[in-house]
């Protein structure tokens, strides 16, 4: 279920949108009246998740397919100059691209997955919001952040790679917030959800159902009974964007987790030994 917000005239550029959180945002800020960009590395699953955010706009707004890899600075550059071109403006950055693989440090290729994700999940952020603000600060803008609960707590699961990124997308956040608060009145902030149901899990080489075991039972151990849907996460992203809503929000970084790290909840011996299988 989502919320009702009015976000007509505004233009969101949502990165990883062709698939789970980030699709899920498009298709929020689309139904809400926004002008939205869907962007991927697979064309079929951009084209797929634009038409879907056209059909739901009220006023049947075009979305802007942009097919590019993120790692890539040219491809970064032709996303923001494309968004601009075509809607004249930025008004809304949400940076949701991010992968996970495992990686324990006595690997042999531990420095290149390492290096990998730190590309992807920091590196690409850092750029993009770098290669943004000019745009931002003529909307008075927003940025939002896609972390992890796993910027908060370590464990010994072979993500270390996981949990720095994100950890360092969340200090990038707050120094952000603070930077492009006072001078280009463009706030940022940070959701930093708990186990969601997407790709994000087989796209690692687990099976389906091992995935689903998983997160049904780590979500019996969630004080909410369940793990998260795309869609809660789509309704923290527009919450924090609204000025109405939100407009006193910056420099937060909003733990969206079913109660996950109130909770301490820690993985069982059967989801543990699924999650080694990876290795
Ligand atoms: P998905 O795998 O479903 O989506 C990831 C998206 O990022 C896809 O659209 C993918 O498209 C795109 N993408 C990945 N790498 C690149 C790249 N190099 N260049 C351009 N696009 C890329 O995952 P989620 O929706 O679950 O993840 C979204 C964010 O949420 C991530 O930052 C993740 O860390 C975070 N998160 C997710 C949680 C979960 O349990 N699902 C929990 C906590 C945080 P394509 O492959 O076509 O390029």
């Amino acid at each position: 279920m989502s919320v009702n917000y009015d976000f007509t005239g505004k233009v969101a550029l949502i990165t990883g949108s062709s698939s789970g959180i980030g699709a899920a945002t498009a298709q929020l800020f689309a139904k809400s009246g926004a002008n939205v960009v869907v962007t991927g590395r697979n064309a079929d699953r951009v084209a797929k998740v634009a038409k879907q955010c056209t059909d739901l706009s009220p006023k049947q707004l075009t979305a802007l397919e942009v097919v590019g890899d993120l790692t890539n600075d040219k491809d970064c550059d032709r996303l923001i100059e494309t968004t601009v071109q075509t809607f004249g403006k930025l008004d809304i950055l949400v940076n949701n691209v991010g992968f996970v693989q495992k990686a324990y440090v006595t690997k042999d290729d531990y420095f290149q997955i390492f290096q990998n994700i730190m590309t992807t999940n920091l590196n690409s952020v850092v750029y993009l919001t770098h290669k943004c603000v000019e745009h931002l600060a003529k909307t008075n803008g927003n940025i939002i952040n896609i972390s992890s609960i796993m910027s908060k707590k370590a464990t010994a699961n072979g993500s270390s790679p996981y949990h720095i990124s994100k950890a360092s997308l969340d200090m990038f956040t707050k120094c952000m917030a603070a930077e492009l608060g006072p001078k280009h009145h463009i706030r940022v902030n940070s959701v930093n959800p708990g186990a969601v149901v997407t790709n994000f899990l087989t796209n690692t080489g687990l099976p389906k159902a091992m995935a689903d075991k998983i997160y049904e039972t780590v979500g019996c151990k969630y004080p909410v009974g369940r793990v998260g849907q795309p869609q809660d996460i789509a309704n923290t992203v527009a919450f924090l964007v609204s000025d109405t809503a939100a407009g006193f929000l910056t420099g937060s970084i909003v733990v969206a987790d079913g109660g996950h790290l109130a909770a301490n909840v820690s993985l069982d011996r059967q989801t543990q030994i699924c999650l080694k299988q990876l290795n």
